[in-house]
């Protein structure tokens, strides 16, 4: 079913599961449809739209039900399935995000890391071990789908290579550099710098209206 779905609602369904998740924790049963466009800032036709496609559907004038939404997207998204993914460079941000290792959303595991200093081959960070880059092509990398890449921005690109030749097919690319990479190979760019940069250009230029309170 999710091949026959956009890929931009595709990409949304992470998050409207995470975000129901935490109105679960907050006692909510049910959500009506702007409620829940509030919560996700995504407007209240294109989760409709979302959820359509999905053939999940609210009921006029009672919204959605919650429980029953996680429990469709926990089984669409595969959540009862652990994936395994590994990082490559383990510096300040790789070794943050080795610790993190996203216990809050215990479906997705990083499971082994790679680097090329000496000092830090060997060692782990929070129970994951690190290797050396010239391990990556192992073959015990043939079944993992995805890599983190934490590099400096002058080894992006050739680290992206080698990843590509292990036969992964998604990375999580943190650093600056637009990689270029065969058009089969899903790339998500997390620019951290730039975010923060956007953010603060526009706090300054757009102030928010105060809210009455
Ligand atoms: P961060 O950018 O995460 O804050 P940092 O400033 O501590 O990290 P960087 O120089 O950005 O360090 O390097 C990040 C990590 O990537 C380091 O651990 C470094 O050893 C590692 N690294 C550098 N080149 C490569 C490479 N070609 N392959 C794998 N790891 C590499």
């Amino acid at each position: 079913m999710i091949e026959r779905i956009p890929q931009a609602t595709a990409k949304r369904l992470p998050l409207y599961y995470r975000t129901l998740q935490h109105l679960h924790s907050l006692g909510k049963n049910r959500i009506s449809s702007s409620e829940f466009s509030q919560s996700v800032q995504i407007d209240s036709a294109t989760i409709r739209r979302d959820l359509s496609y999905l053939g999940a559907l609210g009921k006029k004038g009672y919204g959605y039900d919650v429980d029953h939404l996680i429990n469709f997207l926990r089984g669409l998204l595969n959540q009862d399935e652990v994936t395994e993914v590994i990082l490559i460079g383990v510096g300040n941000l790789g070794t943050a995000l080795l610790k993190y290792n996203f216990h809050k959303n215990n479906n997705t595991r990083i499971i082994r890391a790679y680097d090329i200093d000496e000092s830090k081959i060997g060692k782990k960070i929070a129970d994951t071990p690190i290797y050396h880059l010239d391990d990556l092509a192992g073959g015990d990398n043939n079944n993992i789908p995805a890599a983190i890449l934490t590099v400096p921005a002058s080894a992006a690109q050739l680290v992206a290579d080698r990843l590509v030749l292990t036969g992964i097919s998604g990375i999580l690319n943190f650093t600056p550099v637009r990689l270029s990479l065969p058009d089969n190979i899903l790339i998500h760019h997390i620019d951290l710098s730039v975010e923060l940069q956007s953010m603060v250009y526009l706090l300054k230029n757009y102030p928010m209206e105060p809210i009455d309170k």
